[in-house]
């Protein structure tokens, strides 16, 4: 089949049909057009190729009015969620163009019209969405004053604000990215100003999200944005919030309401409420880090099993679960926000047997917020308002459980709370307990709850039993025993006789249809009940859906009220759960200190700790402050369990922050303004960066963004490059954090050379882990001591991992070698500054000269070392030794 350019398809004489498709489509190229045709939606041209492949559905013609037929493809119209949800998660945009008229009263060619636009931003389809997850839109706005993001979760119908204004630091596209990485949106709306940086496009779309949408400069007008967001908005959200002294906030939240409007096409009325934050609200954690700690998804296989979220998620509803999981991608950074939550957490976590009797109620209480959503949408169904009433008929006795408790948060959930029994009651009356999915064909509203409906009803129930007396009736008469009575939609009500009885069919009955081994008919008693019957039907299916309809829309005038208590719920489940956790994982409260220190008794990893069986993880204390512990450098074998110590410190503070209790037997933390691990060696082929240029990447920015009140982790910096390339690199590094920022920071590394830092530069501290060592073979022993380790234990690990024998030995030969070359070698080198006054003598110096040669020695005596800084020595000692190792 041909392809049309979009020139040629506006200049063909196609069908009148194929011409309204067009006019449409036209309108919206960017979309994939799912035309309504009867029960499909139809697909055609361009799009039809685009969807058959992406959908693996058969791409077939229609006739179009040209010789050729229009390619196309089709999804029938009850399935087409599941379409919907592949189509946005590979990044398209979907438009829903519906019939608008009865086709059988339509005059000419039906009337159709685009109602809804989705896009990955914008998906409210439950098949679609994980009930674990928000699903934020995005829309940013940066000028050269500062950058506003705004991020609208229309499944729940949350925004947030988060303002950044200039600190005259950064140029906002780092304000953005941290946004970004704490928000992860699916789609995004920007200003030209970000959309033309095209070098900072690629990483959204590469780190992000593909689906970016751009309004033009001439779209921001200011009067217009107020305009539009104070119909949305009350005056007292807008000043709550301080909206109007952020320009760039009432520009990204125009901008956003625009684009909802333009796909939705309904008004949202459950999105009118507002969180604004500040950049300084949340600890920092970039996108790096929060990989590398395996926040909510493991660096191999992008799951939730094996990360934090999966260890402390023990919420009981989804609301809950979406709540703990911006919990853990939002941790506070105000201390008295973060004790309040430990408060909460701390009364749920004493009164076990009320914690586990709320647990138990939790547990029946449904995704009321997006039930919100469906609710504005007009697209909820009967089933769903019995889950609601159910859900909101639990509140009462969460109010009772909760009433006595005494923090601050857990007092005002009990005050947002409300059990809302005005439309609890209404769905009661009104809504059958049995009733279907579907909203239109009757069985859906209560006897006794419509005078007029029950009237319909009963001539229902009499024309069924009028049925069976006619049934029994006619079998008397006739003598057809096997005779029955049916219904179908083509002939409606019907007499059906076997074909051996035909012989004894009455002369009156008229044959309606013939099947292989039957015959039906009707007769004029039949037609007149059926007239009774049908009409009580339509119009009982008709009265039914008006009725469904007016619960609706008193759940949509209220629907306000419902989110908060929706949200208190949510509340309370993340406390519930941070309490179970802790109290099944043997967690402690932390307390918070000022003076910037952690202080971590028996500390473990939550993760790890899971993974390993009982009594087997081993608990590490931890001490660091300001002064003269800020610099912990790390040494041990591999294997030894460097990386999970250090991790393990990282998470307890983020656990701290987000509000949780801590996987130690003591803790006292400060409160950190960001969290930077550079942990492990990987590539990003996809960004054109190797292993060495990532881990520089990162390194570089955590030297250019951490502070004072920052926590480093660093694993094996310099790893990716030679030998003294990268320890004059891990060593600069060092030197840099402790003197120009002062983060407290933990260092694994393999270059034992970093141990004599601890002499020269206040605050570093070294520590290893502990191995027993007998003959070949190694013991883990997992302890951090005090003190550096000398030795790496690679090839006894590489025992471990089974690598071949001969290999093994191999390895120990050329190590011996090795060793013994670099004895002499690294007698220059190794020690650093120390080294450099070497004066050897006797055997020293003819060992000396025999391996590096009387001229280098002599070379090196005549420098004056002392003014050097140890960087400008390991240049030095890195040219002197390689001239050494050619010459030996
Ligand atoms: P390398 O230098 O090779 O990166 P490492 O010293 O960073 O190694 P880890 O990756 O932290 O070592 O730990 C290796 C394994 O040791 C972990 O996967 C875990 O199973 C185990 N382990 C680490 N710490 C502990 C501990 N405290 N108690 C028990 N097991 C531990």
């Amino acid at each position: 089949m041909k392809h049309y350019s979009w020139d040629e398809l506006l200049s063909l004489d196609l069908s009148p049909m194929m011409k309204q498709y067009l006019a449409i489509k036209n309108q919206y190229r960017d979309l994939i057009l799912f035309y309504r045709l009867g029960d499909f939606y139809e697909m055609f041209f361009e799009d039809a190729y685009t969807a058959s492949r992406e959908l693996e559905i058969t791409l077939t013609g229609r006739d179009c009015g040209l010789e050729e037929k229009a390619p196309m493809c089709g999804v029938p119209y009850h399935a087409v969620d599941s379409y919907i949800a592949t189509l946005t998660s590979l990044g398209y945009k979907v438009g829903i163009c519906e019939q608008m008229e009865d086709p059988r009263a339509a005059k000419g060619i039906v009337k159709r019209e685009i109602i809804r636009i989705i896009t990955p931003g914008t998906v409210t389809e439950q098949g679609v969405l994980d009930g674990s997850k928000n699903n934020f839109l995005c829309s940013a706005y940066l000028d050269g004053l500062g950058v506003s993001l705004v991020f609208a979760d229309i499944s729940t119908g949350e925004t947030d604000i988060l303002k950044n204004v200039d600190d005259g630091k950064s140029d906002g596209y780092e304000n953005i990215l941290s946004g970004f990485s704490k928000y992860q949106p699916k789609e995004v709306i920007v200003n030209s100003r970000i959309f033309n940086n095209k070098k900072f496009m690629e990483i959204i779309k590469q780190k992000f999200c593909s689906v970016v949408n751009l309004y033009e400069d001439s779209f921001y007008e200011f009067e217009a944005a107020i305009d539009k967001i104070k119909t949305k908005f009350s005056e007292k959200e807008i000043e709550d919030n301080n909206i109007n002294s952020c320009v760039q906030s009432i520009y990204a939240l125009y901008a956003l309401l625009s684009y909802i409007e333009d796909t939705q096409k309904i008004d949202l009325k459950h999105m009118n409420s507002l969180e604004c934050y500040e950049e300084k609200d949340f600890a920092d954690i970039d996108i790096a880090s929060r990989r590398s700690l395996e926040l909510t998804e493991t660096m191999r296989d992008k799951r939730k099993k094996g990360t934090l979220l999966w260890v402390i998620d023990s919420t009981k509803t989804s609301m809950g679960a979406r709540l703990l999981r911006r919990y853990v991608d939002l941790p506070l950074k105000s201390a008295i926000a973060i004790d309040k939550r430990h408060a909460a957490v701390a009364e749920l976590f004493s009164n076990t047997s009320v914690r586990n009797e709320l647990r138990d109620i939790l547990e029946g209480v449904y995704d009321i917020e997006r039930l919100c959503s469906k609710i504005a949408y007009r697209s909820v169904n009967g089933k769903e308002l019995i889950s609601l009433k159910n859900s909101l008929k639990l509140v009462p006795d969460v109010k009772r459980l909760i009433k006595d408790f005494n923090s601050y948060l857990l007092r005002e959930i009990d005050k947002e709370c409300d059990s809302l029994e005005d439309l609890s009651s209404l769905v009661e009356r009104a809504i059958r307990e049995d009733c279907g999915q579907t909203i239109t064909e009757g069985e859906i509203i209560k006897h006794g709850y419509n005078e007029q409906l029950d009237k319909y009803t009963d001539a229902l129930t009499n024309g069924k039993k009028w049925l069976a007396e006619i049934e029994a009736k006619e079998k008397e008469r006739t003598g057809i025993k096997n005779l029955r009575t049916g219904y179908n939609r083509v002939f409606g009500y019907y007499i059906e006789v076997t074909a051996s009885n035909i012989s004894l069919v009455p002369e009156d009955y008229i044959r309606k249809q013939t099947l292989t081994n039957a015959e039906r008919y009707i007769t004029p008693e039949l037609k007149e009940i059926e007239n009774t019957i049908l009409s009580a039907t339509e119009k009982r299916c008709g009265l039914e859906y008006q009725l469904f309809c007016e619960v609706r829309d008193v759940l949509f005038d209220n629907v306000i009220r419902i989110q908060k208590t929706a949200k208190a719920l949510a509340k309370l489940d993340v406390f519930a759960a941070l309490a179970e956790t802790a109290y099944k994982n043997n967690y402690v409260r932390p307390t918070l200190n000022t003076e910037g220190k952690i202080i971590i008794k028996d500390g473990r990893h939550p993760v790890v700790e899971k993974t390993l069986s009982d009594g087997g993880f081993v608990a590490n204390d931890t001490y660091l402050d300001k002064k003269d512990n800020s610099f912990a450098i790390i040494t041990g074998p591999n294997m030894a369990g460097k990386s999970t110590y250090m991790r393990q410190v990282a998470l307890i503070c983020l656990m701290s922050q987000i509000g949780s209790f801590v996987p130690a037997s003591m803790a006292s933390l400060p409160v950190v303004d960001k969290i930077f691990t550079r942990v492990g060696a990987s590539d990003d082929l996809a960004a054109g960066q190797s292993t060495f240029m990532v881990e520089m990447t990162e390194v570089s920015n955590i030297l250019h963004n951490a502070t004072a009140d920052s926590l480093v982790i660093l694993d094996e910096i310099g790893r990716g490059t030679s030998t003294f390339d990268g320890l004059s690199i891990a060593w600069a590094v060092v030197e840099y954090i402790l003197s120009k920022i002062g983060s407290k920071t933990l260092f694994a590394t393999h270059y034992h050379e970093l141990s004599i830092l601890e002499n020269r530069l206040r605050g570093v501290r070294n520590y290893s882990i502990a191995v027993r060592k007998r003959g070949d073979d190694i013991t883990f022993l997992r302890k951090i001591t005090e003190g550096g380790c000398d030795d790496s234990f690679g090839i006894q690990v590489a025992k471990l991992a089974g690598v071949p024998s001969p290999v093994l030995k191999r390895a120990k030969d050329i190590l011996k070698i090795l060793e013994s070359k670099e004895t002499a070698v690294n007698d220059i080198d190794l020690k650093g500054k120390k080294i450099l006054d070497y004066d050897a003598e006797g055997d020293d110096q003819v060992e000396l000269d025999a391996i590096v040669g009387s001229d280098i020695i002599d070379e090196l005596k005549a420098i004056d070392t002392s003014n050097m800084t140890p960087l400008e020595a390991l240049t030095l000692l890195d040219d002197l030794s390689s001239r050494a190792r050619i010459s030996s």
